[in-house]
């Protein structure tokens, strides 16, 4: 039976790691609907006609004019602008992955949740930003969400066949990044090609520099914490290396459960594109006697301050972790543009997050007006900063 298949972020890191996992399947096995970018058309186009996609789109309107020149006549519906992006997600799908960067990816969550169906998500900003509307269109609509980060995608393999009953802690392995061991002061002068250079993932520029400032597994306490409705303390973060265990679950009997494999996005991919079967995923495999050992670290609270910001930000609630995700997001853009330094990344969270009042943000409206206005004061923290260095 062939299923009907929607890529929002078609054109990045897990967008094209999808297609590939698509087009190395039994033939029939998958047909392409709706494909988004951002602006990247010559992607976008080959990918289209290669899986001969139903609707293609651009989040950027300034991109139209070359979709349309790239696609026009190929008998493919094109569109441009958020309003596109939006349809593209609603359009019927069987399995849709979320694979936008950003809390820019919210809207289209949410339209594809509402419609039913499976929703892999990559997109772990707009689960952050907006945890409560997520979970609650999700559930509405009898929506299937899938853990596609690969922690989080971990445990739930871990959790298959329990009840939620019995569970003592799940644990989330972090490689470390570039600069696991690297002294604060020489992590003051870093550059953003250093930062982006990631010792075991291959991945987009966003999440690089989030797993480099950890605050990629300060999203992701958050993250698991909402996915799987445990409290902050029972979310513990280990610095693993070899990143080949992902995640793991301890039971109240003393059993721990990990899922392993190479760190490669496929694998979760494939597990979530398959789900509830397993399919072949053509990918080095994990060769446990050539690793020799596996390593595990308490991470270090003091040169990785964003880990002790995310878990602030989920016990205070309300509308923390969208200021949060929302300055951190601006810092992140500001560093890779060398505006601001590597250590004011979580400077300018930190800050943004003890200028804003924090209150509930109400519904979709509320959550985009507060991540505008964090937007706008974590800009202006940094400029701030950039003046003072
Ligand atoms: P990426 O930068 O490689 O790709 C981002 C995609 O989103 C591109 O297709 C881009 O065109 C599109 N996009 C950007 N802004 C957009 C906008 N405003 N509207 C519509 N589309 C837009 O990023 P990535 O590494 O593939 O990460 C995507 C998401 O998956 C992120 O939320 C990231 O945290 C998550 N994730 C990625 C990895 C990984 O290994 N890359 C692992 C776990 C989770
Ligand atoms: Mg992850």
């Amino acid at each position: 039976m062939t299923r009907s298949v929607s890529i929002l972020g078609a054109t990045g890191s897990i967008g094209r790691s999808t297609m590939a996992l698509m087009e190395a399947a039994e033939p029939g096995a998958f047909r392409i609907e709706a494909l988004v970018a951002n602006r990247d058309v010559a992607t976008l186009a080959t990918q289209a006609r290669r899986f001969r996609a139903r609707f293609a789109a651009v989040a950027d309107p300034d991109a139209w004019p070359a979709l349309k020149e790239a696609l026009g006549g190929s008998g493919i519906e094109l569109a441009a602008g958020p309003e596109a992006v939006v349809e593209a997600a609603s359009r019927p799908a069987d399995w849709t992955m979320a694979a936008i960067v950003g809390a820019a990816g919210l809207r289209s969550t949410l339209a594809a949740l509402a419609r039913g169906g499976t929703l892999a998500l990559a997109n772990k900003e707009s689960l952050v930003c907006a945890a409560d509307l997520v979970l609650e269109t999700a559930r509405r609509a009898g929506a299937t969400l899938l853990p596609v980060d690969s922690e989080h995608n971990a445990v739930f393999q871990c959790l298959a066949g329990c009840d939620g009953a019995g569970i003592e802690k799940v644990v989330l392995t972090a490689s470390g990044g570039p600069f696991r061991d690297w002294p604060l002061e020489r992590m003051a002068r870093v550059t953003p090609e250093q930062a982006l250079k990631h010792p075991t993932w291959s991945m987009g520029a966003k999440i690089s520099i989030d797993s480099a400032t950890m605050m990629n597994k300060g999203l992701e306490v958050i993250e698991a914490a909402r996915l799987f409705t445990l409290p902050a303390g029972q979310i513990e973060v280990l610095v693993h290396p070899q990143s080949a265990v992902h995640g793991m679950v301890q039971y109240a009997d003393g059993s721990i459960l990990a899922q392993l494999g190479s760190p490669d996005m496929r694998t979760p991919i494939a597990h979530a594109l398959a789900w509830p079967r397993r399919m072949t995923a053509e990918i080095p495999r994990l060769d446990l006697a050539a690793l020799a050992k596996l390593e595990f670290f308490a991470p270090d609270p003091v040169r990785f301050p964003a880990l002790r910001l995310a878990r602030e930000a989920l016990l205070a609630g309300g509308g923390a972790p969208t200021i949060l995700n929302a300055a951190n997001e601006v810092a992140v853009a500001l560093f890779l543009e060398r505006r601001i330094g590597f250590l004011d990344i979580a400077a300018v969270v930190e800050e943004t997050l003890a200028r804003l009042p924090a209150a509930d943000p109400d519904g979709l409206e509320g959550i985009l007006a507060l991540d505008a206005a964090a937007r706008a004061e974590a800009a202006r923290r940094a400029e701030t900063r950039a003046a003072l260095a």
